[in-house]
């Protein structure tokens, strides 16, 4: 399921050949241009691979156009190990949010209005996958780009213990964004586009509400520490997926603490 090039009027996608469990079909680079604008906003260079970075910088030139700054969704490799190559190869700053990430560039914050030759865009803040993830509001098109926090499809990866409740924010305030916006389309980090944005956020939502359910149950059976609530919502876990599922309902039971629903005595 290739979607190179696809998009929508402003936004085109370079599709990067490094597929895998965690990249799908591989790291969308996201090529935005005001019509008939010579200014370029590229989104998310990805990794270190010279033929894609080329293959990017080569298509903007053959559009007649420059790219004037680069902007990441997150720090994550597949979206920015390739930033300092891109940035010799465009002479363009590279913006992000964690300072590690920014190559001659400045951050971004929460509401800021990037404009680059007519073309607009708004960040927003949305934590979660990574506590520096964003997603850029690309009005003029009615489309989000979501990176990591919303991919084409499967669920995300949440980084850290502590991620859950800002993650689970973060979806609530993409609904209300998208409603507000009436965004028609999620141009995700990775995986195809989506043309139905509530349900794919919905989905997202009650799968980890649904989850979370299933932890507050166990908790309310006896369940006090992270081993046995593994035992009663995953009985048949095999031990390879073991760590992964140990990672995941610590990140659930730290979510309850916080929100003061863990009983007396239970490890949260
Ligand atoms: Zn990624």
């Amino acid at each position: 399921m290739r979607i190179d090039g696809s998009g929508t009027l402003r936004a085109g996608c370079v599709l990067c050949p490094n597929p895998g469990p965690m990249t799908l079909e591989g790291t969308n680079t996201w090529v935005l241009r005001e019509p008939g604008a010579r200014g370029v906003v590229v989104v998310d260079p990805g990794p270190h691979d010279e033929r894609h970075l080329e293959r990017v910088a080569r298509s903007v030139q053959e559009q007649g156009a420059q790219v004037q700054m680069t902007l990441v969704t997150h720090r994550h490799f597949d979206h920015t190990e390739g930033s300092r190559y891109f940035s010799e190869l465009t002479g363009a700053p590279v913006h992000a949010v964690d300072p590690k990430a920014r190559v001659s560039g400045t951050g971004l914050e929460d509401g800021q209005v990037i404009t680059a030759d007519g073309l607009e865009l708004q960040v927003i803040a949305t934590p979660g996958h990574t506590d520096d993830s964003v997603c850029f509001l690309l009005e003029a098109d009615s489309a989000l780009l979501t990176g990591d926090t919303i991919l084409g499809y499967g669920t995300t990866v949440i980084d850290g213990d502590d991620g859950l409740a800002p993650y689970l924010d973060s979806l609530y305030r993409l609904r209300d964004v998208v409603e507000e916006h009436q965004v028609r389309t999620l141009l995700p980090g990775h995986g195809p586009v989506l043309t139905s944005p509530l349900a794919a956020i919905d989905s997202y939502i009650d799968h980890r509400e649904s989850r979370l359910e299933q932890v507050r149950e166990a908790v309310r059976a006896g369940a006090a520490n992270v081993e046995e609530v593994i035992d009663r919502v995953y009985p048949d876990v095999v031990e390879d997926i073991r760590p992964a599922a140990a990672s995941s309902v610590r990140a659930q039971l730290r979510y309850l603490a916080v929100k003061g629903e863990l009983p007396e005595g239970v490890e949260g």
